[in-house]
């Protein structure tokens, strides 16, 4: 199964680029600036990142980001961050990628929002010449932000739109924040054919689904996990009905402790009910995973098939917010390698 998954063409729909840099990189880019974090070592840097994530709480968990963002506000060194989360990808045989960050956390040394685009987006080019690696940009804004941010936000979104970013997420806290605070940016957003997700019903309940997709008109949910136990089915029909892409996300959730433990995780259920939805990794760094281990995870713990892991792959890269021409370029990668390993 191992060498199955590993050669299986593989998508990425939820991947942070804070969430997901090399421990050396962040080491060595530490060194290059003065750091209040004081760490000496390679080691005492993995230990750091291993500490806040242990601990479990949502305040430990967020200093890692704290220590990934300072190390991400110049222009090389997140074109060196965005070429290497593609390589990365690229390494596990991931084909086509959507990579996310949130501009505004990038401006702390003097970036503008434009230029931190342009980093990103000359790092994934730079990568995309020399690897047989597809990837995209979708940005962020940050729950907090207030309704005057956000409009900044979502016009860089727009101004750039068709050149590397294919779209729009919103993150970040989520208790207190939901979706429809955000509404006439959603509008604004669609009247320029923006797709969108939405991180929604992690840590929320399914209310927040049910707004992000009726209110906000989200194309993909990020998470959506909260939909599995509602015992109305109501969330799940209205996902059905919507034809929503759920990017679900396995050991990010244990890790933040939405759910307890594998076994019971929702993704059993959502595909009991035939929702539609794919595995990805949230954050590679500190979450300790990447696609691969998530797939891996599927068919050890929960026993989704070979079959069911290609089949994955077609409805991610369906619902992907790539153009149609690289849709089908990828889909015809998947198909070859199905007829090739009539997978069961
Ligand atoms: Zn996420």
């Amino acid at each position: 199964m191992n060498e199955f998954i590993r050669q299986l063409p593989k998508i990425e729909l939820h991947d942070h680029l804070d969430g997901g840099l090399r421990t050396q990189t962040v080491f060595e880019l530490l060194q290059e600036k003065k750091n209040n974090f004081k760490i000496k070592s390679l080691e005492e840097l993995s230990q750091y990142i291993e500490g806040n994530i242990s601990k479990g709480s949502l305040a430990d968990y967020l200093k890692n980001f704290e220590l990934t963002t300072a190390v991400m506000q110049s222009y090389n060194n997140l074109k060196r961050i965005a070429y290497e989360s593609a390589e990365d990808l690229h390494n596990e045989n991931v084909v086509y990628a959507e990579i996310r960050f949130a501009p505004e956390l990038h401006t702390r040394e003097g970036l503008t929002l434009q230029e931190v685009i342009n980093a990103v987006r000359e790092g994934l080019i730079q990568a995309e010449e020399k690897l047989q690696i597809k990837t995209n940009i979708i940005i962020c804004l940050i729950r907090e932000a207030s309704q005057e941010e956000a409009k900044e936000i979502a016009q860089l979104c727009i101004d750039n739109f068709g050149d590397k970013v294919c779209g729009f997420d919103i993150a970040g806290k989520e208790n207190g924040n939901p979706p429809e605070k955000y509404i006439q940016i959603f509008r604004m957003l669609k009247s320029n054919n923006i797709p969108v997700t939405i991180h929604a019903g992690e840590e929320s309940d399914y209310s927040y689904i049910n707004a992000a997709i009726l209110d906000c008109k989200a194309k993909r949910i990020g998470h959506g996990i909260k939909s599995a136990n509602v015992p109305d089915k109501l969330c799940l029909d209205i996902i059905k009905q919507h034809e929503i892409h759920l990017e679900v996300c396995i050991s990010s959730n244990i890790q933040t402790k939405v759910v307890e433990s594998v076994e019971l995780h929702p993704a059993k259920i959502l595909k009991k009910k035939g929702i539609n939805f794919s595995l990805c990794s949230d954050n590679r760094l500190m979450s300790k995973t990447n696609i691969s281990q998530e797939l891996k995870i599927a068919s050890k713990e929960l026993k989704f098939s070979k079959k069911d892991l290609v089949q994955m792959q077609k409805l991610a890269i369906k619902n992907s917010f790539a153009t149609d021409e690289i849709k089908k370029e990828i889909l015809e990668k998947i198909e070859n390698f199905e007829k090739i390993n009539r997978p069961q």
